[in-house]
């Protein structure tokens, strides 16, 4: 009886050929723009103190209360597998002091992150989020230059998108309008969802996120905090929003805009596909001026965004890299039937005289790879045409035959260890 066969987790996938090299290109752009933009990479553990996500993302909030991996390590503490990024960075941006260095300081990761949500395309529990955040200042170009740069990040990976951006204020005026929007909710529970009646008191904002139809049109007349901020909070975002005019970046105010976690303050923007249905926002981020204190820090100022790279796959057209085509495919003609049971492999000269081209290929700074599946002759050569060699070796008794696959199949015959250094010439005589 044959052991039963083991499937990837649910909501999780194994990353594969064509998959892995267009992450790469998605991978080396993101660097490319963020690093030419100061910011510095970033990698956090993939564990952290439960504590960090319930202080930082916020005890009401869909990813505390029922989306995280939490588990007891042998020492009895709890622990978390990482829901989201801006939590982390701030922790150790607090933790390695570096408030102390010039601000703001920034700092970009690509990282994988872990939700327990309802599986579907587009929406995983291990997913990938490449985010960049912005420590130390307030100033409203650090904002607009942050959604800038995930702007041509999505625009050169080929993924088409709407911006809608808004403002939540400070918290003084984030608690006055949750008052007034409160007692609105109140006053028209009848219509509302189940969800979002029982959410009046924790998290009253989340009902502009509902799907629920009686919570739309209830919330179509309600107060909006957008309306109701402070002098100072109105000309921060009017500010962000001239200079996003300035950089000729398309945005639609949207003051019913929400996002799932508890730390915004001031600007909040995302990013949304028309190409991924549902599961339509790519990625966007917000400022939250309250975190990095509410972690035990200095009073800072913070600004980010995080976008999640199965939606950047799924809406854009990211170039595969494409795997390397080797310069010389080491192909041998002494075959011998592979030994049963694992034992006396055969190791003629011409085999040994293979690996050593293999060895010396790839030392003078060559891409080579060699026969290791005992194919006929006729079976490498199509196995090297089949990678894309454009120089294949065959080692035999006495010397080795070098074909050049790209210059129409010519072969010469020359001393096996003349090989290697032949090919260095041909292909700088290109
Ligand atoms: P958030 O951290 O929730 O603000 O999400 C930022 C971006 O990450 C979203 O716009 C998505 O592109 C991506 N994302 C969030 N959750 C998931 C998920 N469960 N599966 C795949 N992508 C996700």
């Amino acid at each position: 009886m044959s052991a039963p066969k083991l499937k990837a987790p649910r909501g999780t996938f194994d990353v594969l050929g064509e998959q892995a090299t267009m992450r790469a290109t998605v991978e080396a752009k993101a660097r490319a723009i963020l690093e030419g933009a100061g910011y510095e990479r970033i990698e956090t553990p993939t564990l952290e103190a439960t504590e960090l996500f319930a202080r930082g993302v916020g005890e009401s909030t869909d990813i505390v209360q029922k989306e995280m991996y939490t588990l007891t390590d042998g020492g009895g503490r709890s622990l978390t597998l990482r829901p989201e990024g801006t939590a982390p960075v701030c922790r150790a941006y607090v933790e390695h002091g570096m408030h102390k260095r010039p601000q703001p300081v920034k700092l970009w990761y690509l990282s994988s992150f872990f939700r327990y949500e309802r599986a579907q395309a587009g929406r995983y529990r291990q997913f990938w989020q490449v985010g960049a955040e912005a420590l130390g200042s307030e100033d409203p170009a650090v904002d607009a230059e942050s959604i800038v740069l995930l702007g041509t990040l999505l625009a050169e990976l080929g993924v088409s998108v709407r911006l809608r951006i808004s403002s939540l204020g400070s918290p003084d005026s984030r608690m006055a309008h949750r008052e007034l929007l409160q007692t609105y909710l109140r006053e028209h529970e009848a219509s509302l969802s189940e969800e979002v009646k029982a959410r009046i008191e924790l998290n009253p904002l989340r009902a502009f996120d509902s799907d629920h139809e009686g919570t739309r049109a209830v919330m179509q007349s309600a107060p909006r905090l957008l309306d109701q901020l402070d002098e100072e909070d109105k000309a921060h975002f009017v500010e962000v929003c001239a200079l996003l005019r300035e950089a000729d970046v398309a945005y639609e105010v949207d003051p019913s805009l929400v996002r799932g976690l508890d730390y915004y303050t001031r600007t909040v923007f995302e990013f949304t596909s028309d190409d991924l249905g549902a599961q339509s926002g790519v990625g966007g981020g917000g400022r939250y001026d309250g975190l990095i204190a509410q972690l035990g820090g200095p009073p800072t100022p913070g600004m980010g965004w995080a976008a999640g790279i199965e939606r950047i796959l799924l809406a854009g057209t990211p170039p595969a890299a494409g795997a390397a085509a080797p310069d010389v495919y080491v192909a041998w003609t002494d075959l011998k039937k592979p030994p049963q049971g694992g034992q006396g492999w055969p190791r003629g000269a011409v085999r040994t005289a293979a690996f050593g081209i293999l060895r010396e290929a790839r030392s003078a700074g060559l891409t080579a790879q060699m026969e290791l599946a005992n194919r006929s002759l006729k079976g490498q050569l199509g196995q090297a045409a089949k990678m894309n060699a454009r120089y294949v070796a065959i080692v035999g008794e006495q010397e080795t035959v070098l074909k050049n696959m790209q210059g129409g199949g010519a072969q010469e015959t020359m001393a096996t260890d003349t090989v290697v250094h032949t090919v260095l010439r041909r292909l700088r005589d290109l």
